[in-house]
């Protein structure tokens, strides 16, 4: 089929409401252009609503995020941070900023998330081995919500407190309870291509409001109330401007619509290839509600006849972006001294996983030009 426009089709892509560029233009009026004003409080009290979390901060990105949720943990050089593996790298980098030590463990089948058992097995190694285990790491990957009541099970017994990677979940529950609201600190970020976007920018969440009041005083250079410069602590530049606030405030009046759309994007993939033996996708167990950011399924070669890869390149011919899934922590040269708590689960995802475009600007053409590529590919293989 020949289609007049064979523009790029992007994994996912920013998607704007159309009432970003007035909270902008107010930001101009008020001559707010700067790291305070209406939207950046604005925007904390839209995230707080939805969230349902008590209090909100919000910042560069999301990586300055879990940088200073960790720091307001407590994490020092040679303390160990349990985190999941199979996750992106800025999840963990924050650890080692602080000169302290990740530990990853291994996902379940369930979630694709941290694997609550082997949390567990990390946690007693690590004590039994006289580590101070100062944070737990789980991140909702893909928007799919992780298995929260286990991971805060453990965190209550050991006493180990909970930030949540919550980056590509925004909107993501467990009958109810919006993932970042489960551990003591979540994290959200409105990079260029999660599910709502304010270019770059993160939020810290959290019910302890001192805890949050601090990251603010962190996030603007660790100021001391005084008329001169002065300072009792290392501080850091990541408060968010009112600009780019003003784009998240637009934001937040469509973020139901984008769930929506995004879970839209699930239910076609799932029409067209839900059926196919060899093919599954992320589960989604009872009572869990995932945003669907990014539709992902798992190729089982030997069952299919063809791998991941197969299908990743038929796509790029056809200039549709697809993606392998996050290659675990664990196997990155740059971690590769870390210590693994593991069942090869990850190992698997990576091998056999693949993110299918999932923005929520996909037309009704792009679909269409998907349905045909990935119809061709998988239903009528050609024999080599
Ligand atoms: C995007 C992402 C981050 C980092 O957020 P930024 O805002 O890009 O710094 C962290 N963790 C996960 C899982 C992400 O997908």
């Amino acid at each position: 089929m020949n289609y007049h426009n064979n523009g790029r089709i992007w994994l996912s892509s920013p998607h704007m409401g159309g009432d970003e560029l007035s909270f902008i233009h107010d930001a101009f009026t008020n001559n707010f252009v700067a790291p305070v004003g209406e939207n950046v409080d604005g925007f904390e009290a839209d995230i707080a609503k939805f969230t349902g979390a008590g209090n909100v901060s919000v910042l560069t990105s999301g990586t300055a995020a879990i940088h200073l949720g960790l720091i307001l943990l407590d994490v020092q050089p040679g303390d160990v941070v349990i985190c999941q593996s199979f996750t992106f790298s800025a999840t963990a980098n924050p650890i080692t900023y602080l000169g302290a030590e990740p530990v990853f463990v291994d996902s379940e089948e369930d979630t694709w998330n941290m694997c609550p058992d082997a949390l567990e097995e990390a946690v007693r190694d690590q004590l039994s081995k006289g580590k101070r285990i100062k944070a737990i790491l789980p991140v909702h990957l893909y928007g799919m919500p992780a298995n929260m009541e286990r991971i805060m099970d453990v965190s209550h017994r050991y006493c180990i407190p909970v930030l949540e990677d919550t980056a590509e979940a925004m909107g993501a529950h467990i009958l109810g309870k919006q993932c970042g609201t489960f551990g003591h600190l979540g994290v959200l970020s409105f990079n260029g291509n999660k599910i709502i976007t304010t270019s770059g920018g993160g939020a810290l969440i959290s019910d302890d409001e001192d805890m949050i009041r601090k990251s603010r005083y962190l996030a603007t250079q660790a100021r001391d109330p005084a008329p001169h410069y002065q300072h009792t602590e290392i501080g850091y530049n990541y408060r968010m401007s009112n600009i780019v606030a003003g784009i998240g405030r637009g934001q937040m009046r469509v973020i139901e619509d984008r769930i929506r759309q995004r879970r839209a994007n699930y239910d076609f993939y799932r029409g067209l290839l839900g059926s196919v033996d060899g093919i599954t996708f992320q589960p989604e167990p009872d009572g869990f509600f995932s945003n669907r950011w990014l539709t992902t399924i798992l190729i089982d070669p030997e069952v299919t006849g063809f791998t991941r890869e197969h299908l990743r390149l038929s796509l790029a011919a056809e200039n549709i972006e697809s993606r392998p899934v996050w290659k675990p922590m664990h196997q990155q040269p740059v971690y590769k001294s870390a210590r693994y708590y593991g069942n090869g689960i990850s190992c698997k995802l990576f091998e056999q996983g693949l993110c299918l475009p999932s923005g929520s600007n996909l037309s009704g053409r792009d679909r269409e030009r998907i349905a045909d590529c990935i119809t061709e590919t998988v239903f009528e293989p050609v024999s080599i």
